[in-house]
């Protein structure tokens, strides 16, 4: 059956109203409550209808009622002021601005690049945490006045809408958005006319993407559409779906978003004047075409040879993983990769890509290449083509540094270059407004950009008790209220009626302590944990006198039947009668759902397979309502949990039997429950205020707030990755000698040489002096090393002697590195360091040597991945 096409109409405002539109197609809108509730004045019950949607209400709210407030001199007044508001927000220097005029050199420019956005919901272009942090990072972009244009795809259906049959199977609905209808401009050129990504595909067909753009705050976001009359025929469903179809489709959307969006960037840029992008951060590996894009552009338009192109867009690229896991990378057949990247058919092989003219199809497969030979990485390339790298939070970027650890062979894991910047949430989108009113009446001003202040929390100690266990009911009860209306309108769907639903409205207690657990549904996650001993549970929600209720959510992969099955499970759990009053499985989990759980859970359950939760952040939100994290620590609550800001659930990681650590770990979480949780939470006072349980709400508050900002996070991309990205382009494209580039030039030549001289470089000889018969902590040992450079400089590598305490299998535990000095020339070729040091540790001591290219341009020692080991 042919998909209805619809088409949306946008009401004519009247002149004294035009402000209006301005507020709905700026999704600023979506983070400030003064502007949602001028909204919702327009039409309360039409708000409501329209799941409070500020373009869909404009378009349905009657000419009359516009009439009116045309002349409403009250709401007029509040337009006035938030239309002004709004413009003081896009224009006023904010932090980056501020640290400029401090003399910062700050880029001028980040184009930052995602497969999916979350920034609210009336735009779901988005399946689960990838998405929402990338919004999250746009917003926070956005409030520190960032220069950061975004990327991605405009997917039609976005993901899935779930729901569930009556015996608990998800079930998906694919509605189709029409952009008229969302908060979305089409970017159009010079002369008024839509601006054409053009791509070539294989047997000459070719994909046009229309671009979208929406504005989140001060970020653009464009967003590339490929359902264009100019497209052929087969190529318009590239951007139907997120994550929806075969390797193929996979691959044409990859394509799209990373040079497509790199062409779509520079229309945008051109059209608006705006600066040139310096820094290109890549959100996962999926858009990791833009680096080759990025190279074409400096092959082809300007005149640069392949390597010295490389040189420059890796000095300028940041490249962020997402996954702890090998599975989750995402991975192309060489074959596929080949047909879209290679010479036209009818051309001899070894000619240059037609995608790409210019380039030659091996370098392009190379960037791919793993271990299986018959595989494209996306994330090697991601880490061959950016100069730098990080996990998304400290045990992340452990993991991370093993799983990659192959591509610097010859180090040791912890030197291999990859960072971590732990991820955040955005603080104005996930706080209750409850919670704002307070900050803002603790920091004294409407301005919460002191957030990230220490120091701003701990005003939360003079709040009496009692006020924050009142916040935390009325976030409850609102919680309630909102899950017995999606639980009502999920038996309806069902196929229940309403007389059998009499029970829904006292199902669940807004006095009951609740316990949230919604997540995307694969394995790692674990959704049915909870369920491992369904008496126990059963006991736990039935407590007589301490009892608990759980609010479960999430959605399931649509080709993932295992993980559909997980959801019945539980699903068919939550039917039994006996229990139905005390947990329930919501389905269709949004942002809109997300914010409700965030605000009303007491206690947020995490229960990942360790390590393998990259970060997560649904905990932070919890925390930032003043949310209990009850969590094996995986991810973020590795880092930050400190024994009073929530619970610890012990892991038994490193067991290989499954099924005794999934035993373990649910008797471990029940114990907590019982034990820990709900004696906390139902001591009272003679108030009725739980005093133990609203310190851990304060302490977590104080603990937890300033860090878990997505502001913390932005600020240290930009101190830590964008900035220093960005000053090591500026050194890369220097002339030397009046040659454009020259810098650039000398380092892709220096590092062919390398490559070609490291097989060849030998340490012929190590010596060592100096030390007396018996050593002690602290005595002076002297290194010489012959080494024989095969053709490179003495400055062109780093010598250095290893040294550290032996265990029994001559491993060296935690060694020090210390540079040695060039000190002499020999015969064909060798040359002799040295370095005389004191022994840094007592005990056996063992020591090496080893040789590591040398330049100034390199970010790091150990990054073209080449060491000689003695
Ligand atoms: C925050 C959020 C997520 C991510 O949560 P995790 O803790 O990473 O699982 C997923 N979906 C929605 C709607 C969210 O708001």
């Amino acid at each position: 059956m042919k998909a209805l096409r619809r088409f949306t109409v946008r009401a004519h405002l009247p002149q004294r109203l035009e402000a209006l539109e301005r507020l709905s197609v700026n999704l600023r809108w979506s983070w400030d409550k003064p502007t949602q509730d001028l909204f919702a004045s327009i039409d309360p019950e039409l708000w409501g209808h329209v799941e409070a949607d500020p373009v869909a209400l404009l378009g349905a709210v009657s000419p009359k009622r516009l009439d009116e407030l045309a002349v409403d001199d009250s709401f007029l007044s509040r337009l006035d002021h938030l239309a002004a508001d709004l413009d003081d927000y896009l224009q006023r220097p904010m932090w980056y601005q501020e640290r400029i005029a401090a003399g910062e050199e700050l880029p001028t420019g980040i184009a930052y690049f995602s497969m999916e956005f979350g920034v609210a919901e009336v735009l779901p272009n988005y399946s689960g945490g990838l998405g929402i942090l990338a919004g999250d990072h746009l917003k926070s972009a956005s409030d520190l006045g960032l220069p950061l244009i975004a990327v991605g795809l405009y997917y039609r259906s976005g993901y899935f809408r779930q729901s569930l049959t009556a015996d608990g199977w998800q079930h998906e609905n694919y509605p189709s958005l029409d952009p008229q209808g969302l908060p979305l401009r089409l970017l159009t050129d010079e002369d008024g006319e839509p601006v054409l990504v053009r791509l070539a595909m294989p047997d000459s067909a070719e994909l046009n993407a229309r671009v979208w753009v929406a504005q989140v705050g001060r970020i653009p976001l464009l967003l590339l559409d490929s359902d264009t009359p100019e497209t052929d025929h087969e190529l318009r469903g590239v951007t139907d779906r997120l994550y929806g179809g075969d390797q193929e489709h996979r691959i044409q959307q990859e394509i799209l978003a990373g040079i497509g969006g790199v062409r779509a960037i520079r229309a945008f840029t051109r059209v608006e004047s705006l600066p040139e992008p310096q820094v290109f951060h890549m959100n996962e590996g999926h858009a990791g075409f833009l680096g080759i894009e990025r190279i074409r552009e400096l092959v082809t338009d300007g005149g640069l040879d392949f390597d010295t192109a490389l040189a420059v867009v890796r000095s300028s690229t940041v490249f962020t993983t997402h996954t702890p896991v090998p599975a989750g990378i995402d991975r192309f057949p060489v074959d596929l990769v080949e047909q879209y990247f290679g010479a036209p058919s009818d051309e001899p092989s070894g000619a240059d890509s037609e995608l790409l003219p210019g380039l030659p199809l091996e370098r392009i497969v190379a960037f791919g290449a793993e271990d299986d030979p018959s595989k494209f990485n996306m994330a090697y390339m991601g880490l061959r083509l950016a100069q730098r790298a990080n996990g998304v939070s400290l045990l992340h970027g452990r993991v991370s540094r093993g799983m990659f650890n192959e591509l610097w062979n010859g180090f040791d894991t912890e030197e291999v270059p990859i960072g971590s910047i732990t991820n955040g949430v955005h603080a104005p989108t996930w706080a209750a407004p409850q919670w704002v009113q307070l900050g803002r009446e603790l920091i004294g001003s409407d301005d919460l950009g002191s957030l990230s202040e220490p120091d701003t929390w701990q005003r939360l100690q003079q709040v009496d008790p009692g006020h924050l266990w009142w916040i935390r009911c009325e976030l409850r009860k609102l919680l309630i209220d909102d899950v017995r209306a999606r639980l009502r309108k999920s038996c309806l769907e069902r196929g229940a009626s309403d007389a059998e639903l009499g029970w829904i409205a006292k199902a669940f207690d807004p006095d009951v302590l609740t316990i949230g657990f919604a997540r995307r549904v694969p394995t790692y996650k674990r959704l049915t944990l909870m369920l491992r001993d369904p008496d126990r549970l059963e006991q736990l929600l039935l407590d007589e006198k301490r009892p608990v209720q759980l609010i479960v959510a999430g959605k399931s992969h649509p080709a993932d039947d295992g993980g559909k099955a997980l959801i019945q499970q539980v699903v068919r759990f939550a039917d039994r009668p006996d229990v139905r009053h005390r947990i329930a499985f919501l389905p269709d989990y949004d942002m809109s759902m997300a914010r409700l759980l965030y605000w009303g859970c007491d206690v947020w359950l995490n229960n990942p397979l360790r390590p393998l939760e990259a970060c997560g952040t649904s905990g932070m939100k919890s925390a930032l309502n003043g949310g209990l994290n009850l969590s094996i620590r995986d991810g973020w609550w590795d880092e930050w949990y400190d024994g009073e800001n929530g619970w610890e659930i012990p892991t038994a990681d490193g067991l290989a039997d499954e099924t005794r650590r999934d035993d373990l770990e649910a008797a471990a979480l029940y114990d907590l429950i019982a034990n820990s949780v709900t004696t906390k939470f139902y001591d009272r006072d003679a108030q009725g205020v739980p005093t133990r349980w609203v310190e851990m709400v304060r302490h977590t508050l104080q603990s937890l707030g300033p860090k878990v900002l997505a502001s913390r996070m932005v600020r240290d991309y930009t101190e830590q990755y964008y900035a220093p990205a960005a000053r090591s382009l500026h050194r890369t494209i220097e002339a030397v000698d009046g040659v454009p580039f020259g810098a650039a030039r000398d380092l892709a030549a220096y590092r062919r040489r390398a490559e070609e001289a490291w097989p060849r470089i030998q340490i012929t000889d190590v010596d060592s002096y100096g030390l007396p018969d018996t050593p002690l902590l602290g005595s002076e040992l002297t290194l010489t090393a012959t080494v024989d450079l095969a053709g490179l400089a003495p400055d062109e590598v780093v010598v250095e002697a290893v040294i550290g305490r032996v265990d029994t299998t001559d491993a060296l535990l935690e060694p020090t590195t210390v540079q040695m000095a060039h000190t002499g020339s020999g015969d064909g070729g060798s040359e002799t360091f040295s370095t005389t040091t004191p022994l840094p540790v007592a005990g056996p001591v063992g020591y090496t040597v080893r040789v590591l290219p040398h330049h100034p341009l390199l970010a790091a020692a150990d990054e073209l991945g080449l060491v000689t080991l003695a």
